[in-house]
């Protein structure tokens, strides 16, 4: 993949992801991201000089813009990447968190962490060189669990100290980043007995999602109890407990990976 697209077709229909400020640019209404030629769009092309294609969608060309401060574009307003989760589909959703990555992974990486020398994109990939010493470094990926665990009817659903001060607080599944070394499965069983104490069995992964706050890939699994009494970290959760599935408290939102695990789990107990 090319990391700087110099060709600028004014006839090519393309989405366009342009951030500037850690905010992109959305449309009020439609598919949000805009979309078009640079000649219906009365978009500067001087702009977008130094776009990057970070993908396809709906086979058309995904291009990264960044904007060194907020312009008016003329295509919508600057909004937080947050807005668009649940809003669009998916894979629009993911590509946006690819735009937001992949700035962010050049802006962070202009110079060489191991002699210091300025780096220079690759044009053939998506990855960052120093030629003084042939260091290479790509876009930083964090894996993260996240595990729904089912006690016969009921599940462990957490109050984390992130979510305790919201309006409506959300009870959710338990999560944490994978380490060094670690498989995923000796990560679930970590993460569950550091936080809740209890000890677990049948894990089974579910799927994945990609989480550009700013750059974990979150994968899903779900578990059976196997022993042990709940004693949490309160470094992390404000509470954990069984709540029976006829009975359950406020839950993550619909389209989350955190709510697709409770689904599965409330699922399994039917
Ligand atoms: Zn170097």
């Amino acid at each position: 993949m090319k990391s700087k697209d110099k060709n600028i077709n004014h006839q090519e229909n393309a989405w366009w992801f342009i951030l500037a400020q850690g905010e992109i640019v959305l449309q009020p209404q439609g598919s949000f991201v805009p979309y078009g030629c640079l000649d219906d769009l009365t978009f500067s092309a001087q702009l977008v000089a130094d776009k990057i294609k970070i993908g396809d969608y709906q086979s058309s060309p995904c291009y990264l813009v960044e904007l060194p401060e907020k312009l008016d574009v003329g295509l919508g307003e600057y909004s937080q990447l947050r807005s668009l989760l649940g809003t669009v589909d998916d894979a629009l959703f993911d590509m946006a968190g690819r735009a937001f990555q992949i700035s962010l992974f050049y802006k962070t990486h202009q110079f060489c962490g191991q002699c210091g020398q300025k780096m220079q994109a690759i044009n053939w990939e998506t990855a960052m060189k120093c030629y003084h010493c042939q260091h290479r470094t790509y876009p930083r990926v964090s894996p993260c669990i996240i595990v729904g665990i089912r006690k016969e009817k009921q599940i462990l659903l957490a109050l984390h100290q992130r979510h305790k001060k919201d309006n409506r607080p959300v009870y959710t599944t338990l999560a944490g980043f994978t380490e060094a070394g670690e498989t995923l499965e000796t990560c679930v069983e970590r993460e569950v007995y550091e936080e809740s104490g209890i000890k677990i069995k049948n894990i089974q992964y579910v799927t994945s999602q990609p989480w550009p706050f700013p750059h974990s890939l979150m994968m899903g699994f779900t578990a059976e109890y196997r022993d042990g009494n709940i004693s949490i970290d309160p470094k992390e959760l404000c509470s954990a407990a069984w709540y029976d599935i006829d009975d359950l408290p406020v839950l993550p939102n619909p389209g989350t990976l955190a709510r697709k695990l409770i689904d599965k789990l409330i699922d399994q107990c039917s």
